[in-house]
Order: C-alpha cells, then sequence, then structure tokens
C-alpha cells in the first residue's frame, strides 16, 4: 500500500503497528512529503532494517502517468491512471513566476452541468486522499521541485481544486488532502494559497470554511433561478437565496479574503445587460470577486461562446458598479486543459468503441442498447 495520502496520525499509527517510535513517522513525513522521495532506500536517516521492512510492505506510488502533454502556453496536463484503472486529470497553469495546479476531486462528476464536458463522463467515483495528493506530487515530481522550495521561489505555488468532481461531494477526502498539502514540513502549501471551488452545496460550505480554512471559488453562472436552474441541475436543490446565504456565512470571509465567483460567458445565455445588472443585485454587501471564464468549447457542446465584445462590456458594467470581474483567459486550449474540458482519455475511448458499435447495429438493436447502456452523445 502507498504511504502516499496518509495523515499524520496515520502514518504514526502505521509506524506504531511496526513498532517503531513516533519520531520515526515524523522523519518519514519528511522524505516524503519534504523531500519527495520515491524509494525507501534513499531515506539516510532511517535504520537499514526499518527501510527494508517498509519496502516489503508499503510503496511511495503516485498514480501511474499515461499521458503528459504540455500547451503551446506551457500549460501542462496530466492524464493519470489509479490503481483500478480509472483515470483523471491534472493541469498546471503557469503565471509569470508562480503557478497553480488544478487537481480532480473525483473521476467523472455526477452534477451535469450543460457546459461543462466532464459532465457528459458516466464513470463516477470519489478519489481517495492518496489519488488527490498524489496529483500535486506528480506536478512537483515532473517540475522536479523537490525538496519542497520555499514559498517564494517555488513555481508550484498555487492549488486549486477545480478539477474534475465536485470537492464538496468528496468533503473527507478533500479534507484530509488539504491538511497534509498545508502541512509546513511537507508539501508546506499554505491553506491561503489552496481554493476549493464548488457548484453549490449549500449544507457542506460552511464546513469548508470551517474544518479546511481555504479560500472558496463558486460557480454562479447565472443571477436568476431561472438560468442557473436550466444549466446547472444542483441550483433546483439549491437556490441562489440559499447559496448567497451561505457564502455571506462563510468562515473567514471578509474584505480581505473575498469569495470567487466563476461565471461562464454563454452566448445569449447569460451574457446580456441586463443579467449583469441582475448579477450587480444578487452580490449587493458580498465581500467578492468576480472570475469571467470564456466559454470552452468542446466537441457536441450545446453553447457558444459569448462574442469578446459582449464580454468585455459584461465587465465593464460590473467594474462600474465596484465589482473586480477580470477575464480570465482561457489556458491550454489546444490540449483540452482548460475549465470544463477534463475528460479522460479512456472515457473517449470508450464513446468512441460505443458509437461504433452501434453503427453496425439495426435500428431495433440499437433502441434496445441504448436504453440498456444509454445513448452516446454526438460525434465530435
Ligand atoms: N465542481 C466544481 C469544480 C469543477 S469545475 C465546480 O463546479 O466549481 C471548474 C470550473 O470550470 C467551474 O467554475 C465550472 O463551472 C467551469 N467550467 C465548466 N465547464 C466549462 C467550460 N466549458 N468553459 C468554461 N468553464 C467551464
Amino acid at each position: 500500500m502507498t504511504l502516499i495520502g496518509l495523515t499524520r496520525d496515520e502514518l504514526t499509527a502505521v509506524l506504531a503497528d511496526m513498532g517503531e517510535k513516533p519520531f520515526r513517522a515524523k522523519q518519514l513525513w519528511h522524505w516524503i512529503y519534504h523531500r519527495g522521495a520515491h524509494r525507501f532506500d534513499e531515506m539516510s536517516t532511517l535504520s537499514k532494517d526499518l527501510r527494508a521492512r517498509l519496502e516489503a510492505t508499503h510503496s511511495l506510488d503516485r498514480p501511474t502517468v499515461t499521458r503528459e502533454q504540455t500547451a503551446g502556453d506551457a500549460t501542462r496536463k496530466w492524464l493519470l491512471r489509479f490503481h483500478d484503472g480509472r483515470e483523471a486529470e491534472a493541469v498546471y497553469i503557469p503565471e509569470d513566476d508562480r503557478g497553480a495546479v488544478c487537481v480532480s476531486s473525483q473521476v467523472g462528476c455526477t452534477l451535469t452541468c450543460r457546459f461543462c464536458h466532464t459532465g457528459t463522463q458516466t464513470l463516477v467515483r470519489n478519489l481517495d486522499p492518496s489519488e488527490i495528493i498524489g496529483q500535486f506530487m506528480v506536478a512537483r515530481d515532473s517540475y522536479g521541485e523537490w525538496p519542497t522550495p520555499t514559498d517564494e521561489t517555488r513555481r508550484l505555488s498555487n492549488v486549486v481544486l477545480m478539477g474534475m468532481g465536485e470537492p464538496l461531494f468528496n468533503f473527507d477526502a478533500v479534507a484530509k488532502a488539504v491538511s497534509i498539502l498545508a502541512d509546513g514540513d511537507g508539501l508546506a502549501v499554505s491553506r491561503r494559497r489552496i481554493t476549493l471551488s464548488t457548484a453549490g452545496v449549500v449544507p457542506m460550505i460552511e464546513r469548508c470554511g470551517r474544518d479546511m480554512g481555504v479560500n472558496l471559488a463558486v460557480s454562479l453562472h447565472a443571477a436568476t433561478d431561472e438560468v442557473r436552474s436550466a444549466i446547472m441541475p444542483i441550483n433546483k436543490k439549491y437556490p441562489l437565496d440559499q447559496l448567497i446565504a451561505a457564502l455571506r456565512a462563510y468562515p473567514g470571509v471578509s474584505n480581505a479574503r473575498r469569495i470567487t465567483l466563476e461565471y461562464v460567458m454563454l452566448k445569449g445565455v447569460n451574457d446580456s445587460p441586463a443579467d449583469a445588472r441582475a448579477l450587480i443585485r444578487l452580490v449587493r454587501g458580498l465581500p467578492c470577486k468576480f472570475n469571467l471564464i470564456p466559454f470552452n468549447a468542446w466537441p457536441g457542446a450545446p453553447f457558444e461562446c459569448s462574442s469578446m465584445k459582449t464580454i468585455e462590456r459584461f465587465a465593464d458594467q460590473l467594474a462600474e458598479a465596484g465589482l473586480t470581474a477580470p477575464i480570465r483567459m482561457p489556458r491550454g486550449r489546444d490540449i483540452l486543459a482548460a475549465c470544463g474540458q477534463l475528460k479522460s482519455a479512456s472515457e473517449r475511448e470508450r464513446l468512441r468503441n460505443y458509437r461504433a458499435r452501434l453503427a453496425t447495429m439495426t435500428p431495433e438493436e440499437r433502441a434496445t442498447e441504448e436504453a440498456a447502456h444509454g445513448r452516446a452523445p454526438a460525434a465530435p
């Protein structure tokens, strides 16, 4: 079993079971998360005997990187395979002298937001802490950022829980992963540099602030329940008044620590001057900043991106009302690494096979097949 993803207490317990004292767990922790060790025999502060016993029973395995791609704008994406063959993607988005690693919290996603590619993936399961932390460690491996550099000098400075999946539907695993990430004698990514993005799982928002203490981003995407419910089914369960109330009560929210509101610009859906006015009313008094995201297209997507002129007008309207509303330029689009484009290659492959199989059937066979396995989305 891999030791990656164990909390300090769990690692201490593993060593206690092996008859070792707590300070050994501290040393091991340092090797795993500060030094990024891949093998026990590198761990020169541990006895040969302990190294051999660890080697026999445990590993330091990360998820397997089945594909690494770097986009024209230097955004990098890893397709990762877990022990059961399921896959997820992680992305690194570099800025000038820093950058964010975007990690997934689930394989696939149950939310089915209409504009998101991940939502069309049918296989879904939660990732465990080792799989979540493993994504960040793979990114560190790829950039050789070991031992953990100081906060100021590292390129992989931030973590955003904004990849595949809904992190607040996998709360315990995500909270554990955050506690490991934030540990000062390890990966040392402070909670102020970690942002969790949720589609608005209202009952978990308060706990998120209290237990994890991370920055919160919310996929808002609409200013009225009518529009939001049409594009995000979760809004039917947790409508806007409940969501905004939960954001106002988010532990630690202040003008110095504002909530990020993500707003994907969909042509003719949520991008009119009236939408902007409704948005301004909706967030009055909430310490927040917007992130206007040009919609990233994917094969078969039922939306188009608003024109740049419309997005700029929308941004200006928010700015005139005193709101911070930068336009987030898409990154990594050429390798399908941008927001909403993540979907594992195996899933794409599976769909291609399924479509090919359907194509060989009679209409009756096809109907039976589709009733059993679902309708295949349109081919790209
Ligand atoms: N489930 C979480 C985190 C994953 S989505 C959430 O909903 O916040 C990360 C961000 O990408 C969300 O704001 C999501 O709404 C946005 N997104 C999804 N599909 C997109 C697309 N096609 N173009 C642009 N942004 C998209």
